[in-house]
């Protein structure tokens, strides 16, 4: 018989929103439990966001070298994957997790390495352990890297994102399978270091949840720096011998599937709280609610597979469970960054999506080497603003910076600008973010 031992809060899963839950009602003077059976932080810090933009700062140093000789001269570059590999473990701690252990204990929180599982309302057992929470449970579970059913792929030694960031050495060649933002990021990182990379992708275009546009961009981008880039393309078998073979015909080195992500929900108990343990998410209301004394956060709510979501979430949840009246959850200014070059910056509506919604909507499009800045700087790019009831609803900026000339758009979803005061300001010239201006001007 194990004796369950009362805590207020036990939080399951401690990536980003999981951490920013515990902490924060620790903090508060709360006796909070977090269970990790990886590594705290989650995901991105150790093999998502973080390694894998010093990976995207690595390989846009060396385009940037590049682009010297157009404009200002010559210059040897000379890639060397040691160095991003030495950059990602320093970003990483070495796939150490002291530091972020620390912030949490520091606040007075109670770490339980190990894999929790609900066994009932407001209670989780890890290990021989049993936790009862007098307020409740949170879970931040998070996901894993989606393998799909193909033919002899899992028989293979495939990547996911996981052996991707973790790789000492660059393939020669490499296939990637699925084109959504990890796959292209990472295909563009390893094409830049000198890869010869070819791209598969089932739906009609890459990044294809975003603007079509954005996805022809990259396309054509990705093409004329050398990647194979097949869209339409469905890889419906995989072998291996000294190198990968897809569809018989594409030959590569090393194999990265990156065609999603699949919630960590098997064997967490959903069903001893009353909850479909099949389901892909976890419902939730806008203040996250999920149940009686049960919150989510995270990948897990399938609202966004972002950190940025999985903060903002947690922040709300940890009101809610502190009693404490706060805004409620609502996305209808969620911003997305694909951080190729050009970065695929958007938020709110696509215009498919707006159309979905019946709305009546205004489209704002301009290309970027239109502008002063974007022709000086011969960039690519353009931005394409949907316009619903005299207020953006959504908006694309791809380009240069372009998930930072978001940042001006996100602030006129968000918060409901009226076009016409867009359009009434002052932009700085010659930057980027003056073709907000030259777009609701048709100039
Ligand atoms: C290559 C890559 C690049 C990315 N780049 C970006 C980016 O640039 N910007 C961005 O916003 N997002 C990015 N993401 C997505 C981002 O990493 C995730 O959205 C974010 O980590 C989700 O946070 P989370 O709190 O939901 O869970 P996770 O980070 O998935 O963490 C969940 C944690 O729970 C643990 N866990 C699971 N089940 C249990 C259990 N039963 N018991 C105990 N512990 C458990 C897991 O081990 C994990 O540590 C990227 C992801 C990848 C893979």
């Amino acid at each position: 018989m194990i004796w369950p031992m009362d805590v207020d809060v036990v939080v399951i899963g401690m990536g980003p929103g999981g951490e920013e839950v515990a902490g924060s009602l620790a903090a508060a003077g709360l006796s909070v439990v977090g269970i990790e059976d990886r590594l705290v932080g989650g995901e991105c810090p150790y093999w998502g966001c973080i390694p894998s933009k010093a990976m995207v700062r690595a390989a846009d140093a060396l385009a940037e070298g590049r682009r010297v000789e157009n404009l200002a001269g010559t210059a040897e570059i000379t890639p060397e994957w040691q160095k991003v590999a030495e950059r990602v473990q320093e970003v990483t701690a070495d796939w150490n997790d002291e530091a972020a252990v620390k912030r949490f204990t520091d606040k007075g929180g109670r770490l339980v390495r190990g894999k929790g599982r609900l066994t009932g309302p407001k209670e989780v057992r890890v290990g021989d352990e049993v936790f009862r929470a007098r307020r409740g449970v949170v879970i931040a579970t998070g996901t894993a890297p989606a393998v799909p059913k193909i033919d002899g792929l899992s028989d293979t030694p495939y990547w996911t994102n996981r052996e991707a960031i973790e790789t000492k050495t660059r393939p020669e060649s490499l296939i990637v399978l699925g084109g959504g933002a990890i796959g292209c990021e990472l295909a563009q990182v390893f094409s830049r270091f000198g890869s010869r990379v070819t791209v598969v992708e089932a739906a009609e275009r890459l990044v294809s949840p975003e603007e079509p546009e954005s996805g022809a961009l990259l396309k054509k981008v990705f093409e004329a720096e050398g990647i194979d880039v097949r869209v339409g393309a469905k890889a419906e078998q995989v072998r291996y011998d000294d190198a990968f073979v897809v569809n018989d015909d594409i030959r590569a080195e090393k194999l990265l599937v990156a065609i999603g992500r699949r919630t960590n929900l098997q064997g967490l108990g959903l069903d001893t709280v009353g909850l479909d343990d099949q389901q892909r998410f976890v419902e939730v209301d806008d203040r996250l609610r999920a149940g009686d004394g049960l919150w989510a956060v995270g990948d897990i709510t399938g609202k966004g597979a972002f950190t940025h979501v999985s903060v903002y979430q947690a922040r709300i949840a940890a009101r809610d469970i502190l009693g404490e009246d706060g805004p409620r959850a609502d996305y209808h200014a969620l911003p997305r960054v694909t951080f190729t070059d050009p970065e695929i910056g958007a938020v709110g509506l696509t215009e498919k999506q707006a159309r979905e919604q019946g709305r009546d909507i205004k489209i704002y499009t301009t290309d970027l080497a239109n502008s002063s800045r974007g022709w000086l700087h011969g960039a690519e790019g353009f931005l394409k603003l949907i316009e619903s009831d005299g207020r953006l609803v959504g908006a694309t900026s791809a380009g240069p910076y372009g998930g930072e000339i978001l940042g001006a758009l996100a602030v006129a979803v968000h918060a409901e600008v009226p076009v016409r005061k867009l359009r009434e300001m002052i932009y700085a010239f010659p930057t980027f973010h003056r073709a907000i201006e030259a777009a609701l001007l048709g100039t």
